[in-house]
Formats: structure tokens, sequence, C-alpha cells
């Protein structure tokens, strides 16, 4: 709105530039416009939050041309009486602070009163509200920030907002505006975040008089995510609901089950208060649970809502930007870091009881892998009877994992029917068919075995026939020879026997003594990257193991029918089993009802 100033010309700026004067209303508005209204999607984004403010349960957002020539926010919410109508266009008018301290306490999403004067002064802006006490509403016109028209008008309870040309009187501004697809993209990409933190509000969104999506209030969040992401998306995640009563904080949502990632972050969406923000602090802490259990370089889809204590966090950082800042950083990271992997880890458990329920009475028993030279049963190797596979065998009972004897000794509802391409496996299990990746399947299990070795007081070892000899240059020396004590504690036996030489006497039994220099050397190598191996730390372990089954580290062997099940029961036992320690799925399942769904029911 204006304020009439005598030294202000129609410009808005002061006659006589040499005096300090106050900013005229107008001016005040567009310059704040300029911070809180950079483009098209930050009007849609402070309209919405006042809808959802306002207590709406349906909200539809209509736009043109990536929203540069018409926006428009209709609600049902509470609305306006005559006098607030005319009121919320000035300049700090809010209805949701009161004082300065009240700012670490807002939970609502506007509270600066800047947003509608700002949009105002730089559009052709239409506000048409009504409150359930009144029997009409109010009509406001305003163009570049001055009021045009003010009526009154018939139409139900509730606030549409119209806003056309954008910037049209501020051409610097449009000069920055990206092209329309580009603003529609951000515009609609906003509004599914809106969604998702908003289940129970109907949402609708049009382009050019498109339904670019809709969703009516939802039960839940998975069904709304079903509604905007697809079915196949919501299928893909797991719950997770985790609080601390001692700080307060919460984390509910949805996040992705181990192994599902996606190639960007445009799916992991973290909201802090039901308000969607983009916060390194929680994806890095999100994606740090995930670590080993999907690709690297890849990005798990995930919409979690943290719930904080107002004044722990600042939603005040920067009015037209998602970011927030924690008071305590790191705790934040902790809690997230932990609830996440927690969750992860108990889904496993779940998954796997399941996953080893026997198999109905009906159907073949698969064989037991009582002995590893027995020949294959015939009908469960159909097409390749004992392909020349690389797989490692089985290896001996001194460094098998701690299996619980429960899970041990009953047979998985997983029933090999053949394998393919010498690098699959399909099973015939409860849920549906499962394609099992021989390699990735392997290394998961080999890699906790020797996990698991390293956390053994006494680590079998074996001798080498011959010691094998050792040369480094010197800046390798230095560093296998700071790792030398914790790597002989380990089933190594490696001894210096003059300068930059070794001698490996004896290596742990899980790496074959004729690839043992090479795994010396890579191992070396690792200690050089990584700047040394942290003392006795799993993470140190956990990159010797991941080594040890990615390189080439294997005997070659042909596989049975028995290996292959022992295969993938080790794998079942495992603590990670969805994915390889490089992060690769192990198995992939597509279930029964999946099928059905396939075919089509009868
Ligand atoms: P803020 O949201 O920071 O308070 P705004 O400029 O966005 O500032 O809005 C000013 C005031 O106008 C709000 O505090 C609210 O009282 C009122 N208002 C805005 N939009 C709506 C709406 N859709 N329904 C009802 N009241 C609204
Ligand atoms: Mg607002």
């Amino acid at each position: 709105m204006q304020r009439s100033d005598p030294a202000s010309n129609n410009t808005g700026f002061p006659l006589n530039m040499s005096s300090i004067r106050i900013l005229s209303d107008r001016v005040a508005n567009q310059i704040a416009a300029g911070e809180v209204i950079e483009r098209p999607v930050a009007v849609v984004k402070e309209l919405v939050e006042n809808s959802i403010d306002a207590g709406a349960t349906r909200i539809e957002v209509e736009f043109r041309n990536g929203g540069k020539s018409y926006i428009r926010i209709e609600d049902n919410g509470k609305g306006m009486p005559p006098d607030e109508a005319l009121l919320c266009l000035e300049r700090h008018a809010t209805s949701k602070i009161r004082e300065a301290a009240d700012l670490n306490e807002v939970c609502s999403f506007g509270f600066r009163g800047e947003a509608l004067p700002s949009i105002a002064s730089v559009s052709k802006f239409t506000l048409r509200t009504r409150a359930k006490e009144w029997d009409h509403g109010t009509e406001i016109l305003i163009n570049g920030g001055k009021m045009i028209d003010k009526k009154d008008c018939g139409m139900p309870v509730g606030t549409v907002i119209e806003v056309a040309h954008l910037f049209n009187s501020v051409p610097a501004r449009r000069k920055f505006l990206k092209t329309d697809p580009t603003e529609t993209a951000h515009i609609t990409y906003n509004c599914r975040l809106f969604a998702v933190a908003h289940p129970n509000v109907a949402f609708r969104v049009l382009e050019n008089g498109r339904t670019v999506f809709q969703s009516p209030a939802c039960e839940n969040l998975r069904d709304r995510i079903a509604e905007i992401w697809g079915r196949s998306l919501a299928d893909d995640l797991i719950p997770v609901d985790v609080s601390d009563p001692k700080t307060g904080l919460r984390l509910s949502g949805l996040t992705a089950k181990p192994g599902v990632g996606r190639s960007t972050r445009r799916e992991l969406v973290t909201l802090v208060n039901h308000r969607p923000v983009d916060s390194r602090t929680l994806s890095l802490a999100v994606l740090d649970a995930y670590h080993g259990r999907i690709q690297k370089g890849r990005f798990p889809p995930a919409f979690l809502f943290l719930e904080i204590k107002p004044q722990e966090v600042d939603v005040n950082v920067h009015p037209a930007k998602r970011e927030v800042r924690f008071r305590d950083d790191g705790a934040i990271r902790r809690f997230v870091l932990n609830a996440v992997t927690e969750t992860l880890a108990a889904n496993r458990a779940d998954d796997i009881a399941q996953t080893i329920a026997p198999p109905p009475v009906t159907t073949p028993k698969a064989p037991v892998a009582e002995s590893r030279t027995s020949k294959p049963a015939p009908s469960l190797l159909r097409t390749t009877p004992a392909v020349k596979v690389e797989v490692l065998p089985t290896p001996s009972k001194a460094i098998r994992p701690n299996v619980p004897p429960a899970t041990k000794a009953t047979t998985p509802g997983w029933r090999l029917i053949t394998l393919l391409k010498k690098r699959y496996a399909l099973f015939d299990t409860e849920r549906g068919l499962v394609m099992l990746h021989l390699r990735h399947a392997d290394q998961r299990v080999r890699f906790e075995r020797i996990s698991n070795e390293f956390k053994n007081d006494t680590p079998p070892s074996q001798r080498m026939l011959i010691p094998h000899p050792l040369e480094f240059e010197p800046l390798a020396s230095e560093a296998l020879k700071s790792q030398l004590k914790q790597l002989n504690a380990q089933g190594f036996q490696i001894e210096e026997f003059g300068r930059n030489f070794y001698r490996i006497e004896a290596v742990p039994t899980w790496l074959s003594p004729e690839q043992a220099e090479s795994f010396i050397r890579d191992l070396v190598d690792l200690v050089r990257q990584r700047g040394g191996m942290r003392k006795h730390t799993a993470l140190g372990w956990e990159a010797v193991a991941r080594l040890a089954v990615e390189g080439s580290y294997r005997r070659s062997d042909s596989l049975t029918a028995q290996a292959v099940e022992q295969l993938a029961k080790d794998l079942l036992n495992c603590n990670t089993p969805h994915t390889s320690p490089l992060g690769k799925p192990t198995f992939s399942e597509v279930s029964w009802s999946e099928w059905e769904r396939r075919f089509g029911s009868d």
C-alpha cells in the first residue's frame, strides 16, 4: 500500500537525494519483494503457506507461463473479514507474531507480514476473501503496489489470490527469470512437497489449464506419495518413527528400503516441523545411514519429518530459500543417522523373518547342503547343471559367522529354480520370484565373514608354504609399517627383514596365499589414500574387508546347486543382505501380487 509522502515523486524516490528519508512503503515493499519473491515459485510458496496457516483443507494452484503471466491460489481456509483484508496488505501486518521474542516460537509458516504487500507491489494483484461470519466477501485490486479498487463480492468462505504480470514493473528482475519450463518445474516440485508435508489437505495444481497433479486428502503419507510419485516408489519405502524423549526430537515418515536408490536427490525430502527444507545436515545424515546399503553416487528416496522444539531451529535464515539452521547441528545429525540406521536394521530382521518362512508342504523339498561334493539334484538345475562361476566356495567352519541356531536349522523359503547367464540364480519363494546376483551376494557374504573375523581375538591364520618376500618404495614401506601391528593381530604375519623389505609368513584363512602379495599391495595403496586406518576402528577393517571382496581375491570354482543354495542361506544370515559391500543390490524380487497385477485377475 502506498503511504502518502509529500517528499517523494511518483517513482517513490525522494526528490532531494542528499537528505536522509524514510522510504515510502511502496518502495520498501518493492525492495522486500526482491528478497522475498525472487521468482514465481516464491509467490506460490508464500501463498500456499498462508493457505495452510489459514487452516485450509483444499488448495488449488493454477499458473500460466511458469507463473510469470498468471498465478492463482484458492483455498477454503478461514478467510478474512473486510478490515483484515485491507490490513493484510500493509507492510508488517501479520496475525502470526506480536513481538520479536515470538520469533523463537513460531509454528506457522509466515511470520513477517511481508509476503502479500511485497507480491502486490510487483504485480497486478487481486485478493478476494471471505470469513465465515460474513455473508459477503471483499475484493481488492492492486496494481504495482497502488490500490485500484475495493468492493464487496459474493463468494464461498476462503481466499482467492490472483497474481498477474509478475515483475512487469521491475524489468531488471524479470530478466533473471528462467524459461517457462524451468519455472514450471520449480512450481510443480514445490507443490508436490507441500502435498507431502500436508497429506490431509486436498491439492490440485493446474498449468495452462491442464491438471499437473491432484490428490484428495489422504489418510496417510504412503497414500499421498503413491498419489503423487506413484505406487512403485511408495512400495519401496519403509516406515520410520523414532523419538528421543530427552531432547524432544522425533523423526517419522518413510524411507527407502536398502538397495533402493535414485539417480537424483529429488526424492530425498526432509521437512522440519512440517516445512520442506534444504538441509545439508539432514541429507548427509540420511546418506550416511545408507552407506554400503545403496550404490555409490545414488540417493535413497525418503520423506522424513523432523520434529524439533521451535527454539532449537532457525527458519528465519533466508525468506525465499528453504534453508534452516539448527542450534546443535551435531546432535541433529547423530539423532537422524541413528534413527534411520536403527530403522533399516529392524526392517532387515522383519524381512528375513518373512523370507525364511518354511515352504508349503506340497512343494518339492530343496536339497540339503550336507556335502559340497554331492551332485546337484537334476530337477533343480534344468538348464545349466554345475556351471562354472567365479564364486568362492563356502569357507571352512572355523570362519563361519555366528549364526543363531534357530535360523540355521530352518530351510530358507527360497527354492532354487535355475542358474541363468552364469551370473544369476532364480528362486521361487513364498513372496514371489527372486533373482539373486551371485557375485554381489558372494561379496556380501564374504565381506561379513571377514568383518566378523576382525572382531575375533585369535583369527584363524594359515602359514605360507614358502614365505613370500616383498619390497616397497620408501613411502609405501612407511605406510605398511604403520599398519603391521594391527595386521599381525588379525591373522597376518608379516615381518620386516631389512630396509623396505618384508616377508609374508602367514595370511588369514579368508585370503588365498597366492593372492597375498597383490592384496597387501592394494592394502598399502588404500592406507596411503586414506591416510592410514584409524586404530582398531570398525571403519578401518571395513575398508580392508571391502577391498578383500572387491578385487580379484577369489578362486574360480564350479558352482553347484548346493553351493548356490548355501550362498542364499548365508546371504540371508547377513546383517545387510540387500546390498553388496559396494552398495549394489544382491537380489531383486517380483512379488506374486505383482505378477497377478501384470496378468490381471480372472
Ligand atoms: P505472514 O504470513 O508473514 O503473516 P503475509 O503477508 O503472508 O504475512 O500475510 C499477512 C496476513 O494476512 C497473515 O498473517 C494472515 O492473517 C492473512 N492472510 C494471508 N493469506 C491468507 C489466507 N489465504 N487466508 C486467511 N488469511 C490470510
Ligand atoms: Mg505468509
